[in-house]
């Protein structure tokens, strides 16, 4: 929902802001002194002096992310390059980038700075610079040599995200080249032993956590809807218990969108003897002001409940939790290779991962976790640990850097552990039909320039496309706008209608949700971007602002890969078929009953509700941009195409009986796995 501009800006300039109060500035550093890594700064030091790679375990909030980085720069380590320090979350890099400029007290940006995709703020006067992981694997493209860091600090190492996995073989392999850059692989978990024999058994330092007891309690029976049960528990627990805050891990945004609403509502008719709940949600996608507020003290008097996602797992520590609700589940991207088709589902979390979610319950003093599972379901139930994303997800982008990097035997790469190598051979298969890959599976022209933009590779197809089409202004736009994801229109209870309507103005003559967003940005720009216009409309203001900060990045980096800036409006179908030549892996075609077939592998799938093309008759042939599962397989964003483009596009693809005629497509499966090497 909307917030008054002022309370942004006040927000805003809490974070941005780096505190130059003397007291503050005191206090921090007293706090700063007080964190169990403090005492071992000397020991580490000294490690890191002698050896050129240490791995580092220690509990989450003993210091790791925000001491290390100062330790080494108070120890010289900047005066020759930056320190680096790696986040597997977008989030988690802004935040603790603005705490650890405060602490210095410096300005966020200047000495202390974070960059994550479509954001850099970082300036020449930075020496340490928080970044995601994703962003030090592009780092390789432009600097393959890292020679702007003397440290690279890879943090959160036991998530095992899919860049960081690709770190650790790139930076195993650069170190034995650049015998000066210190290499700091930094842990929550004790299965330390796995990194340390990968980079040839370098030591281990360990920080002794110091943990609080937590009780753990268990649910009697299994909770057929977990959502429900952690809104009881978080009012019981505000009834009951004794003074602390709740911290409650949810699966995504619109669950914590419908937890949070629904708790006001509830809190509201407690009357005034209950303390006040002050609801406090947190996720990837929350506005930069707004994080701030989720560390804010709480007040004399009331109790904070914190929504969040698995980031406040580990990457992202919140002072003052004494209780935690753990139902139990976290969103994982989970790639089919067999259907090479990929999507977000809701799965439980790991043994490990519970018990790091209770271990948030007993920083400061004793703590209470309290398990919507049953003791059998958590014994039963759970893997031990999750699985790497290497393991589980779509290669193709990866596969594309490392072939950009002029690593091409990739069979040979030194992971730390392999991906399966059929998720290996889908991802060259799909390099392939893209053109990114020639058939000695060698990178193309196309392919160079795909993975100069920091986008999956049908979205960096598409916009490489677009040029041939002469209509990079409008892709560009549709690009940034697919970024922002599902948060474009607000649809305020009580005004659905209204809303509504107003979104229809958006589709007429549009041929689906690809072009209603240009729509949507371009009468926003054709507004001077008007705040009240969006409000009128129906329209998240910011949203679109950040759809147009991810587009002037994007329009940067488009002319960086020689791609001229050109608009053809007039031509809706020169768009589209910029869109199809992205997006042809995802044709599917419309099916007696209503339902489409996915050209690809045959599924059978669904046009999402929110799409503009459901409200209308539905047409034949359609490309889409993702699927979500739901009670069923939707496809989302999706675009009507003629498929005779599909033949003209990906004629080494498609074939004519594919797009005409009654029977349905063979794979060209055989032949595309003899003919690519890999
Ligand atoms: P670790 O990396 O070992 O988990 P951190 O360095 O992230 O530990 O956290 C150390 C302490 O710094 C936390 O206990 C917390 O008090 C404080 N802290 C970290 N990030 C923030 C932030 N964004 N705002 C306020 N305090 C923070
Ligand atoms: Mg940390």
């Amino acid at each position: 929902s909307y917030i008054l501009e002022d309370q942004i800006d006040s927000v805003k300039g809490s974070v941005l802001n780096g505190n130059k109060e003397p007291n503050r500035v005191e206090k921090d550093r007293k706090l700063r002194k007080a964190l169990p890594i403090y005492s071992y700064r000397e020991k580490l030091l000294q490690a890191v002096k002698e050896h050129q790679v240490v791995i580092i375990v220690g509990e989450t909030g003993s210091g790791k992310t925000t001491q290390i980085p100062q330790f080494l720069h108070e120890a010289g380590y900047t005066k020759h390059g930056m320190v680096a320090c790696t986040q597997p979350r977008r989030i988690a890099a802004m935040s603790v980038a603005a705490r650890v400029s405060k602490e210095m007290g410096v300005k966020l940006g200047h000495e202390v700075g974070y960059s994550i995709r479509f954001e850099d703020c970082t300036s020449e006067k930075t020496i340490i610079k928080y970044m995601t992981d994703g962003m030090l694997l592009r780092e390789f493209l432009t600097e393959p040599d890292l020679g702007s860091y003397s440290v690279v600090i890879v943090d959160e190492a036991h998530e095992r995200t899919l860049s960081t996995d690709v770190i650790f073989g790139l930076i195993k392999d650069l170190g034995r080249f650049r015998t000066d850059l210190k290499i700091l692989i930094s842990s929550a978990t004790l299965d330390a032993e796995k990194f340390s024999n990968y980079f040839d058994l370098a030591p281990i330092f360990t920080i002794p956590g110091r943990q609080f007891p937590v009780e753990i309690h268990y649910a009697k029976a299994p909770e057929p809807d977990y959502v429900c049960a952690a809104m009881k528990m978080v009012l019981q627990i505000h009834l009951r218990q004794p003074p602390g805050d709740i911290l409650v891990f949810l699966t995504g945004q619109e669950e914590i969108e419908v937890v949070d609403e629904k708790l006001r509502d509830l809190t509201r008719g407690l009357g005034t003897k209950i303390g006040e709940l002050v609801i406090c949600p947190i996720y990837a996608n929350l506005p930069n002001e707004l994080q701030a507020k989720v560390f804010e003290p709480t007040p004399e008097g009331a109790r904070k409940v914190v929504l969040a996602t698995n980031i406040a797992e580990a990457s992202v520590t919140i002072d003052g939790i004494k209780y935690v609700v753990d139902p139990g589940f976290c969103k994982i991207k989970t790639y089919n290779p067999h259907t090479g088709m990929e999507s977000l589902l809701v799965n439980r979390i790991s043994k490990a991962s519970a018990k790091q979610r209770a271990g948030r319950s007993g920083r400061t003093g004793p703590g209470k976790c309290f398990r919507l599972y049953t003791e059998y379901e958590y014994e039963h139930d759970l893997e031990d640990n999750a699985v790497p994303e290497m393991q589980r997800t779509n290669l193709a982008n990866v596969v594309l850097t490392l072939k950009s990097l002029g690593i091409h035997d990739l069979v040979n790469f030194d992971f730390m552990e392999p991906p399966p190598s059929e998720a290996l051979l889908q991802a060259l298969e799909q390099l392939f039909a893209l053109n990114a890959l020639n058939v000695k599976g060698e990178l193309t022209k196309t392919g160079r320039r795909m993975a100069e933009l920091p986008l999956e590779p049908m979205l960096s197809k598409m916009v490489v496309a677009s040029d041939k089409y002469k209509c990079s202004d409008e892709i560009i736009t549709i690009a940034a706008m697919l970024s922002i994801g599902n948060s474009v229109f607000y649809r305020p209870k009580g005004k659905e209608v209204q809303a509504d309507n107003a979104r229809r103005n958006f589709n007429a003559g549009t041929f689906g949700d690809h072009l209603a967003l240009l729509n949507v940005y371009n009468s926003w720009k054709w507004t001077s971007f008007s705040t009240q216009w969006c409000y009128e409309n129906y329209i998240q203001v910011r949203s679109m602002r950040r759809a147009r900060d991810i587009r002037d990045q994007l329009e940067a980096l488009v002319k960086r890969a020689e791609i001229e800036i050109t608009s053809n409006l007039n031509d809706l179908n020169a768009i589209r078929k910029a869109i199809t030549s992205g997006f042809f892996l995802h044709a599917a075609k419309l099916q007696m009953h209503g339902s489409y077939r996915a050209l690809r592998n045959h599924q059978t799938i669904n046009i999402h509700p929110s799409s503009v093309l459901a409200q209308e008759l539905p047409p034949r042939w359609v490309v889409f941009h993702n699927l979500v599962l739901t009670t069923r397989e939707y496809m989302r964003q999706v675009t009507e195409i003629n498929p005779k483009w599909l033949l003209d596009i990906a004629p080494h693809y498609y074939q004519l009986k594919d797009v005409d005629g009654p029977k349905t497509k063979k794979m060209p499966h055989s032949q595309g796995k003899s003919r690519i090497s890999h």
